[in-house]
C-alpha cells in the first residue's frame, strides 16, 4: 500500500497565550510584532489581543517582552527560548 508522504511545510509547535484577565487592549503587541499577526478583537465591551496566525509566529517573544501587563506567554514545547 503506497501512501505518499505528505509534508505540510513549516509547522512550529508554538503555543501563544494571552491572559484576558491581564490584557488591557493597549495594542503594544500589535504594533511590535514583526510578523504583523497580533490583532485586537472585541471582548464584550473591551478589546483584547490575540495571535491570528500561529503558523507565521517566529517565537521572537517581542509580544511577551513588550507587554506592559505581562499578559502574553509564548512557548515552544521542548525548546528553551531564553
Ligand atoms: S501588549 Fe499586552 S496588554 Fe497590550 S494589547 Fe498586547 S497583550 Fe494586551
Ligand atoms: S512571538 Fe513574535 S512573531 Fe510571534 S506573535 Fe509574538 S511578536 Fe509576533
Amino acid at each position: 500500500m503506497g501512501e505518499a508522504a505528505m509534508t505540510q511545510g513549516k509547522t512550529l509547535p508554538v503555543i501563544h497565550k494571552v491572559d484576558t484577565n491581564k490584557c488591557t487592549g493597549c495594542g503594544v503587541c500589535v504594533e511590535q510584532c514583526p510578523q504583523q499577526i497580533m490583532e485586537l478583537y472585541a471582548f464584550g465591551s473591551k478589546k483584547k489581543a490575540r495571535c491570528k496566525d500561529l503558523d507565521l509566529c517566529v517565537a521572537c517573544l517581542y509580544c511577551q517582552k513588550m507587554c506592559p501587563e505581562v499578559a502574553v506567554t509564548v512557548e515552544m514545547p521542548g525548546v528553551k527560548l531564553w
